[in-house]
């Protein structure tokens, strides 16, 4: 036996300790936990835990992590996997933990049910808090409508190692996703993240099976996303509507939407259908309606042009039947509608318009947003017409996706070094030397365009205190420019006036 046995023996006791404590691990189950972990470490005997738990990262997690690496049980590149296999041991299994979120639910309600799940999900590290932190976060006041920005620091970019080692694997078709039920427990691979540590809620949605999950990347606040059990293609239906508003039912205080069915204009996985909900602190909720309409034919349906920086219809009401029958009528209609005389053009060797919807509940009014969208290209507008231009792409060049339509945008973590290195150019820190910045390997390459407009506004001898505001400045204002790209009826006299021609075409009327 290796010297060290009677550390790696108490670190062992330590986690077991900890799941007590943290994870409700049950009696029992710690036991059997236990002797999973002594045979995972090839150690013969358990130790006794420390009076006082060291910390949970470094002091426990780390240090078994490390003896296992160290002793050729786990593999060095594959450290977070090996991580989450063994905290997976220590986390009681899904059927109990869906056995006690519903034992809250039925006493204390769903939001105490939620909180369990999530606070669960953060003390077995399947979301990683202290790295969530790292992110860059900030308000952009705005006159539109405030949004809310946030740098991604907590998803490091992957290293050229890490991408070799992903090409080495052969392919497999096992989960075939990583939204796939089938992911429930998933040891992980290079290139597919462990799942050993996730725990799932199952539901119906329109009687159909699906299930709840948080999402580990937290973009805002109980971040989740309902899954499909099927592994089944995006599509923007009646069915969607129908299950976003049983979602709102069954978790109030959450709302529920979906990306879209389209390429430019959906999320990044389009195979298997899902929308992302939580807790309803998205810019676009607190927007009012800019103006209103009526359909005879629905009078319990509040009809509404909200006041947003995109083309956002807000149907609410008391009558879940009539708002989806007006949504399923807005649907039909928007996917066939054109109006050259504003650019909007349905189909042209493929069908461009459809919807991003979302669902949200309060008290016993129901809403359903929806967000018109056209994913056409055409030769001026290669990356999409309605899509933001190439001069923000140093910004931004991915799809613009429900949770950015809404005003929470997710930057890429690149920029917090690129914008540092941007003020100490404002700041005169570093010099102007645009024969360096246009050299294509320099990452300030792709910022050409706005640090010399910055240079031209501002000049380069601000205090760094102001560089950074005019950088951030610079930033929220693309962002606004964003949103605006994606608005199919522009915020202008002739863009409302063709809004209400379409809810008009509806007999809609104001
Ligand atoms: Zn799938």
């Amino acid at each position: 036996m290796p010297k060290q046995n009677t550390s790696i023996s108490k670190h062992v006791a330590n986690l077991i300790k900890y799941a007590k404590e943290n994870l409700n691990l049950n009696y029992y189950d710690a036991i059997y936990a236990q002797n999973s972990l002594l045979a995972l470490l090839k150690i013969s005997e358990p130790a006794d835990a420390d009076a006082k738990l060291p910390d949970f990262q470094t002091g426990i997690v780390d240090k078994i992590v490390d003896y296992a690496v160290d002793n050729g049980i786990a593999d060095p590149k594959a450290k977070l996997l090996f991580e989450t296999k063994v905290l997976g041991l220590v986390t009681p299994c899904p059927s109990l933990v869906m056995q006690e979120f519903d034992r809250r639910v039925r006493i204390n309600g769903v939001e105490d049910a939620t909180n369990y799940l999530n606070d669960l999900s953060v003390k077995n590290n399947y979301i990683r808090m202290p790295d969530i932190q790292k992110n860059i976060k900030w308000t952009a006041n705005c006159p539109g409508g405030d949004l809310t920005i946030t740098i991604n620091l907590s998803k490091p970019e992957k290293s050229n190692e890490q991408v070799a080692l992903e090409r080495s694997l052969p392919q497999t078709n096992y989960p075939k996703c990583m939204l796939c039920l089938e992911n429930l427990g998933f040891e992980g691979t290079y290139r597919h993240p462990a799942r050993e540590t996730i725990r799932i809620i199952p539901m119906f949605l329109n009687d159909e099976p699906w299930f709840m999950q948080f999402s580990p990347y937290v973009y805002f606040d109980n971040h989740c996303i309902a899954i499909s059990q099927n592994h089944q293609p995006m599509a923007i239906t009646p069915l969607t509507f129908r299950r976003l508003m049983d979602f709102t039912e069954l978790f109030p205080h959450y709302f529920l939407g979906s990306n879209a069915d389209l390429p430019i204009v959906g999320g990044s996985i389009l195979a298997h259908e899902h929308y992302q909900g939580g807790k309803k602190v998205l810019p676009m909720f607190t927007r009012p309606i800019r103006k209103s309409f009526a359909s005879d034919e629905y009078p319990s349906v509040n009809i509404g042009i909200l006041d947003w920086y995109n083309s956002v219809i807000k149907l609410s009401g008391r009558v879940k039947e009539d708002i989806q029958a007006v949504a399923e009528k807005i649907l039909a209609a928007w996917r066939r509608y054109s109006d050259v005389s504003v650019g909007v053009i349905a189909e042209t060797d493929a069908p461009h318009n459809t919807i991003t919807p979302i669902a949200t509940m309060e008290d016993d009014t129901y809403s359903l947003y929806l967000i018109l969208r056209n994913n056409r290209t055409d030769e001026s507008h290669p990356y999409g017409i309605y899509h933001p231009t190439e001069d923000m792409h140093n910004i931004k060049k991915e799809g613009i996706g429900l949770i950015e339509a809404m005003g929470t945008f997710i930057l890429p973590g690149r920029l917090a070094s690129e914008i540092t290195k941007v003020v100490e150019i404002l700041s005169g820190a570093h010099s102007l030397n645009f024969a360096e910045l246009s050299d294509e390997s320099n990452p300030l390459c792709k910022h050409l365009g706005m640090i010399a407009q910055l240079v031209n506004d501002h000049g380069v001898t601000n205090t760094p205190e102001d560089a950074e505001k005019a950088v951030i400045d610079y930033i929220n204002n693309t962002c606004v420019r964003i949103l605006e790209c994606t608005a199919v009826f522009k915020n202008t006299e002739i863009g409302q006036q063709a809004f209400e021609k379409f809810l008009n075409s509806l007999e809609i009327k104001a």
